[in-house]
C-alpha cells in the first residue's frame, strides 16, 4: 500500500516524499480510508506509530479540497487538543511540514507563557489549531476562539489527560463542540472512564487498535540491568560514558529524581538537562531544543513531560527507575526505534522493582532479555540487594536473603542463557 493509493491529495503526497515517508504505518494505513470516509475513529495507539500523520493526513486532504477558490479571512476548522506543550509544538511542526505545499495554516496554544503571541495568531486567522485543554479554554472564554466553523476535531493522547487531572476541561470543551462534526480520539489504553470519554465523544464510529507489543518488541531491542538503588547512578554514568555520540533519554520516576540524576551526572562530568513539569517552559523548549539539535546528549525526563518527545537520532532509551504502570515502559521505549528505526532501551531494576518488570513482562508477552554482569551489582543499599555474587558460608546471617536473591535472579529460567546471548546484542 502507498500514499497515493490512499488517494490524499497531490499537495500532501508531494510533502511526504520530501519528508522521506516511503509507505503509510499500519495505523495510517488502517485509519486514514476510515477518515476519508468521513467516519468519526477511536484510535487505540500510542505516539511513535505514525498517529499524527493518521489524523493529520486526512485533515489536511479534506481542508484542501475545501479550500480551492475560497475567499476571506481563515475560519477555524480543525482543532487538535492533546496534553502537553511538547507534544502541541510537535503536532504543530508535522502539520506544518505535511501542509507545507497546500495553504493552509495551523497554530499552536498552551499555557505556561504569556498568551499576546496566541492571541495574534488566533486573530489573523487560522484553519487547524493545536491546543492543550487548560489554555484552550482560557481563550475560548475570553472570546478569542469560536468553534462555529469547526468541523474535524481530534482528541489526542486521552489517557494522559486522564492522568493528568484534565478530564473536567475535556467535558467542558466537548459540551462546546458543534454537533456536526467529524471526531477522532485517540489513546493508548482503554480503562473505563476513557471508554466513558469516547462514548460522549464519538458519533459512528470505527475502531483502529495498534498493539502495543507490535510497536515495541520488533523494533526496540531491549535489555535490563539488575543493579542496587544506590548503584544506579554509577553504572547510568558508566553506560554514557561507553556511548559519548548517542542521544539518549533517561527516564526518571519523579521531578525530584530526575533532578537528582542531573547532578549526579554532572559529578560526573557528564553533561545532562531535567525537563519535567517545575521546569519553566523556556527551560524545557531550551534543553529539549539543545537535545535534538544534538548539542546536549543526555536528557532526563519524567513521563509526562516526555510524551511524544520526537527526536530523530535517538539511540537509546534508559529507565533509570521502572515504571509503576506497565503501559508507561510500552511508551517510554517507543521513544526509540520511532516509525522505520530501530533503537535500544536499557532498563534498571533494583529489588524492589522486580514486581514491577514481571507486569511488564506480562504485558508486553516477553522476557525482557538479561544483560551481562556488570561492576556496579555489589553494594548494600536500602533495597537490601548488595554483595549477591559472593559465595556464602553455612553460617552467614544473609544467607537466606542471599538465597532469595539468587533465587529470584535465576527464577526467569532462561536467564543465564539470555546473558550469554546478549552480551554483544548492543
Ligand atoms: P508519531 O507517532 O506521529 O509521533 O510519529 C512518529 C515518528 O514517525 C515521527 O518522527 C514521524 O515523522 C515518523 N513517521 C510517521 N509516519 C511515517 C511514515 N509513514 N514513514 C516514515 N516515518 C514516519
Amino acid at each position: 500500500m502507498t500514499f497515493k493509493e490512499l488517494g490524499l491529495a497531490e499537495p500532501i503526497l508531494k510533502a511526504l516524499q520530501a519528508e522521506g515517508y516511503e509507505r503509510p504505518t499500519p495505523i495510517q494505513e488502517q485509519a486514514i480510508p476510515i477518515l476519508l470516509k468521513g467516519k468519526d475513529l477511536l484510535g487505540v495507539a500510542q505516539t511513535g506509530t505514525g498517529k499524527t500523520a493518521a489524523f493529520g493526513l486526512p485533515i489536511l486532504h479534506h481542508l484542501h479540497n475545501a479550500q480551492n477558490g475560497q475567499q476571506g479571512k481563515r475560519r477555524l476548522k480543525a482543532l487538535v487538543v492533546t496534553p502537553t506543550r511538547e507534544l502541541a509544538i510537535q503536532i504543530g511542526e508535522s502539520l506544518t511540514a505535511y501542509g507545507k505545499f497546500t495553504h493552509l495554516r495551523n497554530t499552536v496554544i498552551f499555557g505556561g507563557v504569556k498568551q499576546g503571541k496566541q492571541v495574534n495568531a488566533l486573530r489573523n486567522g487560522i484553519d487547524i489549531l493545536i491546543a492543550t485543554p487548560g489554555r484552550l479554554l482560557d481563550l475560548m472564554n475570553q472570546g478569542f476562539i469560536s468553534f462555529r466553523d469547526l468541523e474535524f476535531v481530534v482528541l489526542d493522547e486521552a489517557d494522559h489527560m486522564l492522568d493528568m487531572g484534565f478530564i473536567h476541561d475535556i467535558k467542558k470543551i466537548i459540551a462546546k463542540l458543534p454537533p456536526k462534526r467529524q471526531s477522532l480520539f485517540f489513546s493508548a489504553t482503554m480503562p473505563k472512564d476513557i471508554v466513558e470519554l469516547s462514548r460522549k465523544m464519538l458519533g459512528d464510529y470505527e475502531r483502529v487498535t495498534i498493539k502495543p507489543e507490535q510497536a515495541t518488541a520488533e523494533k526496540v531491542e531491549q535489555g535490563v540491568y539488575f543493579v542496587s538503588k544506590g548503584n544506579k547512578p554509577k553504572l547510568l554514568a558508566h553506560l554514557l560514558q561507553g556511548r559519548p555520540d548517542d542521544s539518549v533519554l533517561v527516564f526518571s520516576r519523579t521531578k525530584h529524581g530526575a533532578d537528582k540524576i542531573v547532578r549526579k551526572l554532572n559529578q560526573a562530568d557528564i553533561s545532562s538537562a531535567a525537563i519535567h513539569g517545575n521546569k519553566s517552559q523556556p527551560a524545557r523548549q531550551k534543553a529539549l531544543g539543545n537535545f535534538k539539535d544534538g548539542k546536549l546528549k543526555v536528557l532526563v525526563a519524567t513521563d509526562i513531560a516526555a510524551r511524544g518527545i520526537d527526536v530523530e537520532e535517538l539511540s537509546l532509551v534508559i529507565n533509570y527507575d521502572l515504571p509503576n504502570v506497565s503501559e508507561t515502559y510500552v511508551h517510554r521505549i517507543g521513544r526509540t526505534g520511532r516509525a522505520s528505526a530501530s533503537g535500544i532501551a536499557f532498563s534498571f531494576c533494583d529489588q524492589e522493582e522486580r514486581p514491577l518488570l514481571r507486569d511488564i513482562e506480562k504485558l508486553i508477552k516477553q522476557e525482557v532479555p538479561r544483560m551481562p554482569e556488570h561492576q556496579f551489582v555489589g553494594g548494600e543499599d536500602e533495597a537490601g540487594v548488595g554483595k549477591e555474587q559472593r559465595p556464602q558460608r553455612a553460617n552467614n546471617p544473609n544467607r537466606n536473603r542471599n538465597r532469595n536473591q539468587n533465587r529470584n535472579s535465576n527464577s526467569k529460567g532462561s536467564q543465564n542463557q539470555n546473558r550469554g546471548r546478549n552480551r554483544n546484542r548492543f
